[in-house]
């Protein structure tokens, strides 16, 4: 009998590619053949940072691409696409991009060469594929690489324009006040302000772009045979509640870096997801720094500053006296690339290190590593938490200002920057995270969470065993 087959589809940017990939693996280690589907662009990217070949000879694990529909970028094509035009693309065009991969490898099948597809794992930021599923009679899990509590919020939101409880009437509602009030009207979210939530909050138009799109994904999760959350009752246990009513065939299997460092999977290794050219020389001077010494600052693959602002963490790193691995994306200020004065450089010559993309799980791992200063991406606060690292958070958009609550209050691993980030705030901040009181409480708390998430992803416990539901009772049903 020929193996199952799972093709799986991530919206087309970094963090979901990264998120899916590592669901893949997962699949692959249980015995899954995979077909793992990016964008055109996105697989050149990932051919220009990976080498040529390196997607080559892995068995039962093959990429394969569709177009995206957009105009190419200008410049070298290094950066992340505008994310307005992919979610128009994505509703206008990816369904019969997607069918015409479909029909190919429905050939490939019937000439032997790979198992029939047998089901469909799909970011629930693509919802065409559930379409796509039911008309091939398959089941379908979509997976939120968002937090489970951003997911709620966005659902929720958008079946209130549904049923006309908003827009807001009243334009005085988006006011800061109104915005710092608590969310105690949504179930599961009650801890959280509505600032903390979905911007779609902010919504008045009722033809929104965003809106049409997260009404979209709403009416596909709904259909969909089930859903996994990179997340567990640990982290988000009221916010699952919610769901839970909701839904009714839910899965929390996170965190799934965690699942993955647990099983062994050399011949894996090597198959990553990095659109940016990782630079090696950040772990070979991680070596030489001393155990809990090193700050790491990361945003992530789509935020984006500007110039004055890159300059206030430039100078509060500086000032903090700390030793610091800092990741500039080429593409991280706003209008250009970064130029840091030569003052700036010689005075962090003897302990920082500046580059412009690292392989940020093993930077976490690594034993130098004391605190990470955040965008509060879903994949770098679970990744963070996997490792026991504390974090300093400056949230930029989507569900990084409702992660960062959970990161501040919920949990207590964390110290909040303000959005209008000052250098002076950064410099105490750090003294904060790396010497003072509060962030040994941090790192005990994060260092306990680690242990917990530990205990939930390895055999026996909730998430691994969720994993193992999940595949036995939807995605192999049909087999
Ligand atoms: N990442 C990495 N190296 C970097 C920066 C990011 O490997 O220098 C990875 C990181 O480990 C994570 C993903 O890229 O898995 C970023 O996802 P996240 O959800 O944190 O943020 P996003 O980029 O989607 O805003």
């Amino acid at each position: 009998m020929s193996k199952p087959h799972a093709v799986l589809t991530p919206f087309p940017l970094q963090g979901h590619i990264s998120a899916l990939l590592k669901i893949a693996k997962l699949l692959h280690l249980r015995g899954f053949h995979i077909t793992f589907v990016n964008t055109e662009y996105n697989h050149k990217r990932l051919l220009k940072s990976r080498g040529s070949n390196a997607f080559d000879g892995f068995t039962d694990f093959n990429f394969e691409t569709i177009p995206d529909g957009l105009t190419l970028t200008e410049g070298d094509g290094d950066v992340s696409q505008d994310i307005g035009s992919l979610l128009e693309s994505i509703m206008n065009n990816f369904h019969q991009f997607f069918d015409e991969l479909l029909t190919k490898l429905h050939e490939s099948a019937i000439a032997g060469l790979i198992p029939p597809v047998t089901c469909f794992v799909s970011d629930c930021y693509m919802p065409f594929t559930v379409e796509s599923a039911q008309e091939h009679a398959l089941p379908i899990v979509l997976y939120s690489p968002c937090s489970a509590g951003y997911f709620l919020s966005s659902y929720y939101v958008s079946k209130l324009f549904q049923i006309g409880e908003l827009p807001l009437k009243d334009k005085s509602y988006l006011t800061n006040e109104y915005l710092d009030t608590k969310a105690d009207w949504i179930p599961g979210l009650k801890n959280f302000r509505l600032k903390d939530l979905t911007t779609l909050i902010k919504v008045t138009d009722p033809n929104d772009l965003s809106l049409k799109f997260a009404t979209e994904v709403g009416d596909k999760c709904d259909a969909a045979s089930a859903m996994i959350f990179n997340t567990s009752d640990e982290l988000e246990r009221d916010v699952m509640n919610a769901l839970d009513s909701i839904f009714s065939s839910l899965y929390t299997i996170g965190p799934v870096a965690s699942i993955l460092n647990q099983t062994p999977h050399d011949h894996l290794e090597y198959l990553d997801s990095n659109l940016w050219k990782e630079d090696t020389k950040c772990l070979e001077w991680l070596e030489l720094k001393e155990a809990g010494s090193v700050v790491y600052v990361n945003f992530g693959s789509i935020t984006v500053m500007s110039e004055d602002k890159l300059l206030e963490f430039a100078w509060g790193l500086a000032s903090s006296k700390k030793p610091f691995l800092w990741i500039i994306r080429p593409d991280l200020v706003i209008g250009g690339s970064v130029v840091l004065s030569s003052e700036f450089l010689n005075e962090i010559s003897d302990r920082g290190l500046i580059a412009s993309w690292c392989p940020q799980e093993k930077v976490l791992n690594h034993p130098s590593i004391c605190g990470f200063l955040t965008h509060c991406g879903w994949n770098s606060t679970t990744e963070s938490i996997c490792a026991g690292v504390p974090m300093l958070c400056w949230p930029f958009f989507a569900d990084q200002p409702l992660n960062t609550r959970l990161i501040c209050h919920e949990w207590e691993i964390g110290l909040e920057l303000d959005t209008d980030v000052k250098r002076e705030e950064v410099e105490k901040l750090i003294n904060e995270l790396m010497v003072g009181e509060k962030g040994k409480k941090m790192k005990k708390k994060a260092m306990e969470m680690k242990k917990k998430a530990d205990n939930d992803t390895k055999p026996g416990g909730c998430s691994y065993m969720n994993l193992d539901k999940v595949i036995k009772d939807v995605l192999l049903k049909n087999d």
